[in-house]
């Protein structure tokens, strides 16, 4: 046992190595730690605390499955370009594999083993029976024709016909992928095995067995977990304003949303532009303008045009970044002004960055419990799936709300308990369960 515990300490500097030696080729991701040892640092310090089984803490560092795969693609111009696709199943232990697939020119192997390992955790928050699991294709979705993508998404799906199945391993979208990726994937993999499987993946369009509420439902759990947050923070919900980084399908419903439960949202951004009016955005007015323009805010005039790393330092109640990982560095949580930071992408803080934020008293509501939303309305899609029988929109929220209301409470409970960070408070919650099922399982 001695030896497998060392073996898995040396785990943390091997993932990091092979971090190191995957960005070797690559300038611009050299700059960031491994994302993947970020996550065993975090997994580290709350398997202390709650005196995890050093077994399951070995089970848990570990990847149990890393599939690469070459995907040819042949491009709209006649070549022929081969795609780099992930998928990292990172534990079994509560259920089938669950978690999105990512499309975009950062996607590496250490970017999905950080990603899938978070999503074992945030479905043990949730407290539904899922494991967890991520993919990626290294690619430039908005570089590409539809056409190309769907050549892309159906070639990386029969590549991955015997990874994926309803009880084996189920993808999402996440960023850079849809509804319209998801159809495709229920197309080719049922093509594959030659009959109907709607259930293989989640967050389809409503006609091919979709879910109400599964689009905004990321999004509505971020608001969820802004409210409740102010709750235990003492922030009066009644003048409390936000800032939301993203305008993609988790930052635009999550600044709806807010904005209809009367939360003041001063600031919003995407990847082309950045607003701030103190005032308040009229955020159905820039949903109106992006559908408008492309999908984005570049131009949009309801708002002074700021930076997104001004937004960032906004002294509002709420911050949500909502967009990509690592915003929140050792560099710039010194200047954040936040009392409340929802984290609505997966891994927007680097690890450096807690201790300073936790420091200045930020209370961070941590992606694995508030981004959590998306991942239970997926679970509500595939229970649909299977039992043949679909529910209401107002069903469905009801559902999502209390499921939210009662995570929060839990890792709440927890990051007291052990005096601690809610991340940390998090990562306890989710090993409790997952210890329990690692051991009631057994080894051999
Ligand atoms: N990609 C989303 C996430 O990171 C959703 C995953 C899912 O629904 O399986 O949580």
């Amino acid at each position: 046992m001695a030896t497998k515990v060392k073996s898995a300490t040396k785990g943390t500097k091997e993932a990091a190595k092979i971090a190191a030696a995957s960005h070797s080729s690559n300038g611009a991701a050299q700059q960031h730690q491994s994302m993947f040892a970020a996550v065993l640092a975090r997994l580290d310090k709350a398997a202390k605390l709650v005196n995890l089984s050093p077994e399951v803490a070995a089970v848990l560092r570990k990847a149990e499955k890393q599939i690469i795969v070459g995907v040819p693609v042949k491009m709209d111009d006649g070549s022929v370009q081969v795609f780099d696709g992930y998928r990292v199943v990172h534990s079994t232990a509560i259920g089938p594999s669950k978690g999105g697939i990512r499309y975009a020119m950062d996607v590496d192997l250490d970017e999905v083993q950080a990603l899938a390992a978070w999503m074992t955790f945030k479905c043990a928050i949730a407290n539904i029976p899922y494991g967890g699991a991520k993919g990626g294709i290294m690619c430039d979705p908005r570089k590409m024709s539809a056409g190309e993508l769907e050549r892309l998404t159906k070639a990386y799906t029969v590549a991955m016909a015997d990874v994926f199945g309803v009880d084996k391993d189920i993808p999402a979208p996440d960023m850079g992928t849809g509804k319209r990726e998801m159809a495709w994937i229920v197309d080719a993999f049922s093509k594959v095995k030659r009959h109907y499987e709607p259930g293989v993946v989640t967050g389809k369009p409503l006609t091919l067995g979709g879910s109400e509420g599964r689009e905004a439902a990321t999004g509505r759990g971020v608001m969820v977990a802004a409210l409740e947050a102010m709750k235990v923070t003492g922030v009066n919900r009644k003048t409390a304003t936000a800032a939301i980084q993203g305008f993609g399908n988790v930052g635009s419903h999550a600044a709806r949303l807010m904005h209809n439960a009367k939360i003041k949202i001063v600031a919003i951004s995407d990847h082309t532009a950045a607003f701030h009016s103190p005032k308040g955005i009229d955020v159905i007015a820039a949903l109106k303008y992006a559908a408008d323009n492309g999908g984005v805010l570049k131009g949009f005039k309801g708002g002074k045009e700021i930076s997104n790393e001004e937004l960032l330092t906004l002294n509002v109640d709420v911050l949500a970044p909502c967009a990509i990982q690592n915003v929140i560095t050792a560099k710039n949580a010194n200047d954040i002004n936040a009392k409340i930071i929802v984290e609505g992408a997966n891994g927007p803080t680097s690890a450096e960055a807690d201790d300073i934020l936790a420091a200045k008293g930020i209370v961070v509501v941590p992606d694995i419990l508030a981004n959590g939303g998306g991942v239970t309305v997926s679970y509500y899609e595939w229970v649909q799936n299977r039992y043949g029988h679909y529910w209401t929109e107002a069903e469905v929220a009801k559902k999502q709300d209390d499921s939210m209301i009662r995570a929060f409470e839990n890792v709440w409970y927890n990051a007291k308990q052990y005096k601690t960070t809610m991340r940390i408070g998090a990562y306890i919650t989710a090993l409790k369960r997952l210890e329990k099922a690692v051991k009631y399982k057994g080894f051999f």
